[in-house]
């Protein structure tokens, strides 16, 4: 792969960075991320995977946008109320940043699909907003052994979790949180959320991304990051991997 001078252009100050450099730049650029959910997290987690030169992106969503969408969700305008999030959403990172390869799945992310869906990307963004689809793909990240970085939201509480499945030593999402909880009908349509909140979660799910890629610094694998956006106050707990979990036969 040789750079073109547009392209040099646009990673300048991330190619500028010792620990990113040309061959760093190029690592991006070849990487390909899948984002579950076109919406308060998946917004600005595709926005800047996008901009920072992720070279295959991939989003899933299969809901249209609403206009109570829209205190959080920034990869949408006033003008897109009622239309496809994932078409929408792709056609804004287009125009963000020419230079990557770009799908659209305007669908749910199911049992049956989630193979054909997710087997051609290394990293998946969790930014869906139920714990089906959040055991769904903990569950095939873990088996298919990639890179799983999840967050979520709710009121002014965030939590970000990172697993990298390629390390054995890894735990999984079931590590902390075995089954469904009984709560589990509470979301942000009940419970509220602060839009910024979901910049800083879905920024955050970003950084960690590039992170593993790049494989550079350290990333929350093996813990929980717990925000509370009320007291800025932010949290790394550990988390271990648990001796009765699933994870622990692979
Ligand atoms: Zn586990």
């Amino acid at each position: 792969m040789k750079f073109t001078k547009k392209q040099i252009d646009r990673y300048s100050r991330q190619i500028i960075l010792k620990k990113i450099g040309i061959i760093g730049q190029k690592k991006l650029l070849r990487s390909s991320v899948l984002i579950v959910g076109a919406g308060g997290l998946g917004s600005p987690a595709a926005i800047y995977l996008a901009a920072l030169g992720i070279g295959n992106i991939g989003i899933i969503d299969n809901d249209t946008v609403e206009m109570s969408n829209l205190n959080r969700q920034i990869i949408f305008s006033n003008n897109d109320v009622k239309k496809k999030k994932s078409h929408i959403a792709i056609n804004k990172l287009k125009k963000l940043n020419p230079d990557i390869k770009l799908k659209s799945f305007q669908k749910k992310l199911t049992r049956k699909n989630i193979n054909q869906i997710t087997k051609n990307f290394d990293v998946v963004v969790d930014g869906s907003d139920n714990f089906r689809t959040r055991f769904l793909i903990n569950d095939y990240c873990l088996e298919n052994k990639k890179i799983l970085v999840s967050g979520a939201i709710n009121r002014f509480d965030g939590q970000v979790y990172t697993f990298n499945f390629l390390n054995k030593k890894s735990p999984c999402l079931r590590c902390f949180m075995p089954n469904i909880p009984i709560n589990s009908g509470d979301n942000c349509e009940t419970e509220g959320v602060l839009g910024t909140l979901a910049g800083v979660v879905g920024s955050i799910q970003a950084n960690e991304v590039t992170k593993e890629i790049l494989n550079i610094g350290d990333t929350l694998c093996g813990h929980i990051l717990i925000i509370d956006a009320l007291k800025l106050t932010f949290r790394k707990v550990r988390l271990n991997k648990r001796s009765d979990c699933l994870c622990n036969d692979k």
